[in-house]
């Protein structure tokens, strides 16, 4: 999924690491699950996987079942540590990631620099996210997106945005041990905005940003660790480990 301009071409799968070395092939659900998408997935306050408040997203979502049957093809849910201290906000999954994974950030190229960057800073146990089977763990850190469910070429539309912010908000205030938001791009900032009651204008985005949330609460701002941004130079390697170095150390957490 990317945050500033769109892909040329939908988004294949991860190959390659941000450091030039090669990843294995990603499991699709159907290699996690024997009949395809799981039947049965536990409903949360936070979490409905069967969805369809956006009928334009639901539409497409049971398009790409259609076109893709071994696909997650489901609002995908947050992933990490249940009491976290710091919440990871990205923007929605992408079509051959998240949306093919069920787990976020991962599939396609935008997850290869985040889970890179938790791994180095002790927030995973692993370098890569390859499935939902992978064993991959988060450390004090979770995952979650702005828009659970894949939108038609990448954009999600305000409305949607909004739909979808009830399940944001409710995770924000179910989480209570979270001390640092970090969001992942612009649209990720103002979805964090929107669902703390915050107003946009009083907290204007820029990478590397902090805001006050709240007592116990900060937003951390950084540019979407897109394939876009990271192969345009607009977010590094090192400024993406600084951002997110700076918002363990905003959390309490030790480096
Ligand atoms: S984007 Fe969110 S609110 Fe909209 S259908 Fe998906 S899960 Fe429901």
């Amino acid at each position: 999924m990317t945050e500033r301009g769109r892909p040329k071409s939908a988004v294949a799968p991860a190959s390659r690491t941000v450091r030039g070395t090669r990843t294995p092939k990603v499991a699709g659900a159907a290699d996690l699950f024997a009949s395809g998408r799981p039947a049965k997935i536990p409903r949360t306050s936070c979490y409905d996987p069967d969805c369809t408040r956006c009928p334009r997203l639901a539409e497409f979502l049971a398009e790409t079942h259609h076109k893709y049957p071994d696909y997650w093809a489901r609002p995908v849910p947050s992933f990490g540590s249940a009491a976290p201290k710091l919440l990871i906000v990205g923007l929605a999954p992408g079509m051959h990631g998240a949306n093919r994974t069920g787990r976020p950030f991962t599939g396609d190229f935008a997850g290869i620099l985040l889970y890179e960057t938790l791994h180095e800073l002790g927030l995973a146990t692993r370098s890569e996210s390859l499935s939902m089977t992978d064993g991959l763990e988060l450390r004090h850190a979770r995952i979650a997106n702005t828009v659970k469910c894949v939108p038609p070429e990448n954009k999600p539309l305000p409305d949607e945005i909004r739909e979808c912010n009830a399940y944001l908000r409710t995770e924000l205030e179910e989480l209570t041990s979270v001390r640092v938001v970090l969001a992942l791009g612009r649209i990720a900032h103002d979805g964090v905005l929107l669902a703390s009651g915050l107003r946009r204008s009083r907290y204007p985005f820029a990478h590397a940003r902090e805001h006050v949330l709240g007592p116990e609460r900060h937003l951390v701002d950084s540019y979407h660790c897109s394939r876009y941004n990271t192969q345009t130079r607009v977010l590094t390697a090192r400024m993406f480990k600084e951002v997110v170095a700076r918002a363990c150390e905003l959390a309490g957490l030790p480096r």
